[in-house]
């Protein structure tokens, strides 16, 4: 659609030299990543570390360039746009980022903290209506009008991640970007802070791109769910269909981890954690990049990358067993993860 976020073949290489005399290696951070996210819709993206998350959150404010593919911004590629164009854009797309205290200069209050996005983007804005704004915005995130005066070392870690979820919402985005938003916190603040983007996600009809490693966190707030490998999506699908019918074996297993607490989904998708570690994305394996892990590799998985096949139901699956229709959803256990 015109109106929403619409990526194609997302590629980000990075070169990196080890030794003057060396050819410089080729880190291929992501590949061909293909996705959409509506208005009003939410997107978790999933992945170990070194899957590519962070270079795919960095890459839409464009603090990356791309090595090749397209973002494109309510039909505009923004990797393409002018300085001046983006700039006149930027505040649609915003981001929480993950450390609430780290991102927060700890020398300002609360209140001019979350009033600096409007000096910078609303120049036309007074004095008392930049206040007003200030103080709807804190009431929006659950920050009682006393927080205004406090300094970032007097803020709970939950308490910073409002200030920092505030600064992002201040401009009224259309899009924001959360990586690893709730990873510093504490598991009970996590869900305070989930339940808080969920509801500001309705209430303001935010497209939400939702970034982590936490496949359980990623279910909370996602209506659909791209799991990454190496670089790579492997799976893309609506949040209840990935769950009830996982068809990636990475999938699976990231799925049989979360969820082992719950006595059906033990049963039906039942898995050993995963074994071995990942591998490094600077020289992945060949064809499919799971091959070195996957407990029902063939012998084509070292050869071929698998493509991405479109099921019926809106999932797509890159696996050249999956594929084939070759892994029921209930029957199969994973062996030797
Ligand atoms: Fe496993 Fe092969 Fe499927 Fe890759 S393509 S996930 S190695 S079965
Ligand atoms: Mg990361």
């Amino acid at each position: 659609s015109e109106e929403g976020l619409r990526v194609r073949n997302l590629s980000v290489t990075y070169r990196i030299s080890r030794g003057p005399f060396r050819r410089p290696d080729e880190l291929r951070a992501l590949r061909d990543v293909d996705l959409d996210i509506a208005p009003g819709r939410s997107l978790g993206v999933v992945g170990e570390s070194g899957s590519g998350k962070s270079s795919m959150a960095r890459a839409f404010l464009r603090l990356q360039s791309l090595s090749g593919g397209k973002i494109v911004w309510r039909g505009h590629d923004i990797t393409q746009m002018t300085e001046e164009a983006f700039r006149h854009m930027r505040p649609d797309i915003q981001m929480v980022f993950q450390d609430p205290l780290a991102s927060l200069n700890p020398r300002m209050q609360v209140a001019d903290l979350i009033a600096e996005p409007l000096l910078t983007h609303r120049r036309d804005l007074g004095k008392v209506e930049r206040r007003k704004i200030v103080i709807e915005t804190m009431g929006r995130v659950g920050l009682r009008p006393e927080f205004a005066e406090r300094y970032p070392h007097q803020l709970s870690g939950g308490q910073a991640q409002r200030v920092g979820i505030a600064r992002a919402i201040v401009l009224s985005p259309k899009l924001l970007i959360c990586d690893e938003a709730v990873s510093a916190l504490d598991v009970s603040v996590q869900a305070q802070v989930l339940t808080l983007l969920k509801q500001l996600q309705e209430e303001m009809g935010l497209s939400l791109l939702f970034i982590s490693h936490d496949l359980a966190v990623v279910r909370y707030v996602s209506d659909d769910i791209i799991v990454l490998y190496l670089g790579r999506l492997v799976e893309y699908a609506p949040r209840d269909i990935l769950f009830e019918n996982p068809r990636h074996p990475y999938t699976r297993a990231l799925i049989s981890s979360v969820l082992s607490s719950n006595p059906r989904i033990e049963r039906e998708h039942r898995s050993p954690p995963i074994g071995g570690d990942i591998p490094s994305p600077i020289n992945p394996p060949s064809g499919c990049p799971f091959h070195t892990r996957c407990p029902i590799a063939e012998a084509i998985c070292r050869e071929k990358m698998p493509e991405l096949r479109h099921w019926p139901d809106g999932a797509r699956v890159a696996c050249h067993v999956a594929n084939r229709g070759l892994v029921p959803p209930s029957e199969t256990t994973l062996k030797g993860m």
